[in-house]
C-alpha cells in the first residue's frame, strides 16, 4: 500500500479534470455497480431555447414573456436563462421584480407590478389542482421539451416550452458504464415524458421523474436498500441531497456551489464521460497497491 501511487493518480487526476474531495470514496468508486444521473445540465447541456409560446386568456405572446422574463431574471436556473435570452433578443423590456424565491424542484415566485407570479412545472399545477390544457402539454414533452406555467394571482396566463440539447458524450457514457456491467438511471425534476424522450435517446435502464431534490436522496437510499453501491451525478442545488447521500456523488461541470460542497469528486469538465474515466482511475490506483 503505497502512499506514492495515490499521489501519483491524483496528479494524474488533477490533469484530467478530477478534483477528488473524499479519498475513501474515490477509492470504494470501483466497487460501484449503478450510476444515477441527473438530467438537465448532467446529461443535457442545460442550454434552453424557447420553442413554443402559449398564452392564455388577456395575454399575448410578448406580454406572457415580458412577465417571465422578468421574474426569471433572478432565477440561476437553465430554464431561467433560455426565457430571458428569448425575450432579449426580441427587444421586449425587462421589468423590475420583488420578494424573488425559488421553489427547488418546482419553479419560482415573485411580485411584479403587485401582481404575485409563479412560474412552475406541470406537476405543481396538478398539486395545486390548477387546470391546463393536458393534451398540448403531452404534445410538447412528448418532443423532448420542458414546459413551465406562468401564473398572476393563481391564474394560468400561459405556457412555455423549451428544448434542451443532449450532450454528445451522454450515449458513449451510457454505453461504456454498460460495458463495465453498471446500472445506468435517470433522476430527474422534470416531466416524465421529457425524461423519457431523452432516456430513450442515450440508452438508459431507469427513468425516476417529477421527483422533488429531497426525493431524489430517498431514491439513492431506496437503491442502496437493494444492496446496491450507489454513485450519484448532478450539477444543480436539486441534486445536493442526492450527492450527499450515494455512496460517490459526484458534481459535474461548473454547477453550482452547493452540488459541489456535496460531493466526494467534481468533474471540472462537463463531460459525462468522465464519470468513466474516473472509475477506471479508481480501479487503475487502488489495484496497484494491494
Ligand atoms: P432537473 O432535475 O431536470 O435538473 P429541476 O429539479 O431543476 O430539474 O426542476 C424541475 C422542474 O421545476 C423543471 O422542469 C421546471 O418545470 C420547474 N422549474 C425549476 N426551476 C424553474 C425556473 N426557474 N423557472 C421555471 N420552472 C422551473
Ligand atoms: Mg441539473
Amino acid at each position: 500500500a503505497s502512499p506514492l501511487v495515490v499521489a501519483v493518480s491524483t496528479s494524474l487526476s488533477a490533469k484530467q479534470g478530477l478534483l477528488i474531495r473524499n479519498r475513501i470514496n474515490f477509492e470504494n468508486a470501483r466497487r460501484v455497480d449503478t450510476v444515477v444521473f441527473d438530467k438537465t445540465g448532467t446529461l443535457t447541456k442545460g442550454e434552453f431555447g424557447v420553442t413554443d409560446i402559449l398564452p392564455e386568456n388577456d395575454y399575448d405572446q410578448n406580454k406572457l414573456i415580458q412577465l417571465a422574463a422578468s421574474l426569471e431574471q433572478q432565477s440561476e436556473h437553465p430554464l431561467a436563462q433560455g426565457i430571458v435570452s428569448y425575450a432579449q433578443s426580441n427587444n421586449i423590456t425587462i421589468k423590475k421584480a420583488n420578494d424573488f424565491q425559488a421553489k427547488t424542484g418546482e419553479g419560482i415566485e415573485g411580485n411584479i407590478n403587485g401582481q404575485h407570479i409563479d412560474i412552475v412545472s406541470p406537476n405543481y399545477l396538478d398539486k395545486q389542482q390548477i387546470d391546463y390544457d393536458d393534451d398540448t402539454l403531452k404534445q410538447l414533452s412528448d418532443q423532448g421539451k420542458t414546459v413551465v406555467s406562468v401564473l398572476v394571482d393563481g391564474t394560468l396566463a400561459g405556457m412555455i416550452a423549451l428544448a434542451d440539447i443532449i450532450k454528445d458524450e451522454a450515449k458513449e457514457a451510457v454505453e461504456q458504464l454498460h460495458a463495465h456491467g453498471i446500472e445506468v438511471v435517470m433522476l430527474t425534476g422534470d416531466h416524465e415524458r421529457v425524461a423519457h424522450w431523452v432516456a430513450d435517446k442515450i440508452g438508459i435502464d431507469q427513468v425516476y421523474a417529477e421527483v422533488l431534490p429531497d426525493e431524489k436522496a430517498d431514491y439513492i437510499k431506496s437503491i442502496q436498500q437493494q444492496s446496491k453501491r450507489v454513485a450519484m451525478t448532478g450539477d444543480g442545488i436539486n441534486d445536493a441531497p442526492a450527492l450527499a447521500t450515494a455512496d460517490i456523488g459526484i458534481a459535474i461541470g461548473a454547477g453550482t456551489d452547493v452540488a459541489m460542497e456535496s460531493a466526494d469528486i467534481v468533474l471540472v469538465q462537463s463531460n459525462p464521460n468522465d464519470v468513466v474515466s474516473l472509475f477506471n482511475l479508481s480501479r487503475q490506483t487502488y489495484r496497484k497497491m494491494v
